[in-house]
């Protein structure tokens, strides 16, 4: 779908996947207007294909627009374009245990040009790719680089849009993960380098207590700092762990937090979130300053009870009592 200034959205388009071309002094290349999102197509036990939130993505995507000085895609054409993509493809939707068809919306600009300023033409575009289990052989825990060098985003940035420049921010802290033998990278706070943001494309999760009489379960995510990205599995969690009755707030939370609950035994899980692996657990943790493994390093039981109760929502396999999933039909 096209955008052109003073005429707003136009010729929606179904076509074979292929490449674009692009002008070289198309203003993308230059001044990075591009944002995306990413949801997932599911097949249900009746053999028909439902979406996972898609109004959530819809609306995440607008805020991205606003935040890059793009046009907001209505709600409900970004919703149609996702349902028209996934209908076309429908085949292509697999069926096996946790997998799943991954879409991919995006908008850029078109505009040739060189100058900095928001461009008069934009292209909104969705792709799709199977997408399967993302742990084969059962969960692994993850290990994370607390990144004290370099930081994803900044108070008054664009962190909270998903927007394809904080990705490139991001990639020589996610090698340097690779280089200390870790897998992913976790995100602290640009002023102070303190508190606790995210992952590489995933938002983090902490589980005080064990459950027993004398240490009741709390679970907390950091909350919206304004430079991390509020994800969607993050939203969902945040009401699926209070469904089944923990209590669950967001709050700031600081690396001595997690060094401190780490040596006292009182946080027992850490995991990330997000479209992709669902959850993960985080097995492990290396900094400059100190090295630690969490809890026992085992996916823990919260995590795992959560991890199923959002799939079941996702794989239809249980009633979806907030209406999380957009049915497409078979
Ligand atoms: N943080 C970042 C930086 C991400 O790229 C993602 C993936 N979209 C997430 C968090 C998780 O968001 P969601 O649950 O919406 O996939």
């Amino acid at each position: 779908i096209k955008w052109t200034e003073g005429r707003g959205w136009h010729d929606a388009q179904l076509v074979p996947y292929a490449p674009l071309s692009l002008d070289p002094a198309n203003m993308t290349l230059h001044y990075a207007q591009t944002i995306f999102e990413g949801l997932k197509a599911y097949r249900q036990p009746d053999g028909t294909v439902a979406t996972f939130r898609p109004e959530a993505n819809a609306r995440r995507f607008q805020a991205s627009a606003r935040r890059l000085a793009m046009p907001e895609l209505p709600v409900e054409t970004f919703i149609e374009a996702c349902d028209v993509l996934v209908r076309q493809d429908r085949a292509w939707v697999p069926s096996e245990g946790e997998t799943s068809l991954y879409l991919r919306p995006f908008m850029f600009a078109t505009e040739v040009g060189l100058g900095v300023r928001p461009a008069n033409e934009y292209l909104f575009l969705v792709i799709a790719s199977p997408a399967g289990a993302y742990f084969s052989g059962g969960v692994k825990p993850v290990s994370v680089w607390l990144s004290e060098e370099y930081v994803r985003a900044a108070p008054g940035g664009t962190g909270a849009a998903k927007a394809g420049g904080n990705y490139a921010a991001s990639l020589v802290a996610q090698a340097q993960a690779i280089e200390h033998g870790c897998d992913q990278v976790v995100w602290l706070d640009a002023i102070e380098r303190r508190w606790i943001e995210e992952m590489g494309g995933m938002n983090l999760y902490f589980v005080y207590g064990d459950g027993s009489a004398g240490s009741p379960r709390r679970i907390v995510t950091p909350e919206l700092s304004g430079s991390l990205l509020p994800g969607i599995t993050r939203d969902s969690l945040l009401t699926i762990a209070a469904d089944l009755g923990y209590e669950v707030s967001e709050a700031r939370i600081s690396v001595d937090d997690w060094r401190r609950g780490n040596q006292d035994g009182s946080l027992t899980e850490v995991f990330a979130c997000g479209t992709a692996a669902v959850i993960t657990p985080v097995g492990s943790v290396k900094s400059t300053r100190a090295d630690w493994v969490v809890a026992d390093g085992e996916p823990g039981e919260v995590t795992m009870r959560l991890r199923a109760a959002l799939l079941d929502i996702q794989l239809g396999l249980t009633p979806d009592p907030h209406k999380w999933m957009h049915p497409l039909g078979a």
